[in-house]
């Protein structure tokens, strides 16, 4: 049996050893133009996942660049086979399309901040989300975590310093359900994909 303080961090930028934390390769949206993808090869034999990428049109770098660099990366994932870790902002409608155009084995929406209808159609293309620190500020994304099976639910602190374990609790009082359930979900989540 895991032990019971397992926490899986699906997206860090801080990464602490005390959680399991996806190993990932890619290239940001915010940084389509500066990287090729080609920089990401030969990808080592302990990346579990391509991304984050996807689509910000809030900001970074030009539309063209980040559809050439997210399509390139969706091709690189299912040649590998790998899933992806998708960055999506004001673009949902967008990174839906690529996905469906090129789908990956599966996607994790990370960090997200859509509405309850948009989680739904996360689910319904049978895609994962996960919520954070950012989650808790807006009652709108609050409702969208609710809207959100718990087996496609993941937790990730993202680039914010707040231990995982602070927003496993967080997540657990939103949802008015034992913290262990969401740990054991995640966990069985992460089993699912990554086996
Ligand atoms: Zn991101």
């Amino acid at each position: 049996m895991e032990p019971a303080r397992t926490y899986v961090n699906i997206h860090t930028h801080r990464p602490t050893g005390h959680s399991i934390e996806l190993r990932t390769a890619g290239i940001h949206p915010w940084e389509a133009d500066r990287m090729p993808v080609t920089s990401l090869l030969p990808l080592g034999e302990t990346v579990q996942a391509i991304g984050e990428t996807g689509l910000d049109f809030a900001k970074g770098a030009p539309r063209e660049a980040q559809y050439a660099a997210f399509r390139a990366q969706l091709q690189l994932a299912r040649q590998y086979g790998l899933p992806v870790v998708i960055h999506c902002v004001r673009a949902f409608n967008e990174v839906l399309r690529e996905l469906a155009t090129c789908p990956p084995r599966t996607a994790i929406f990370h960090g997200f901040i859509g509405s309850p209808e948009q989680a739904r159609q996360v689910v319904a293309a049978g895609y994962y989300l996960s919520f954070g620190e950012r989650t808790f500020r807006s009652p709108k994304t609050v409702e969208a975590m609710r809207a959100t099976p718990l087996e496609r639910l993941f937790l990730e602190t993202d680039d914010s310093p707040t231990p995982i374990e602070e927003i496993y609790r967080r997540a657990a009082e939103r949802l008015g359900i034992p913290e262990t359930h969401l740990q054991e979900a995640a966990l069985a989540n992460y089993k699912t994909i990554f086996g």
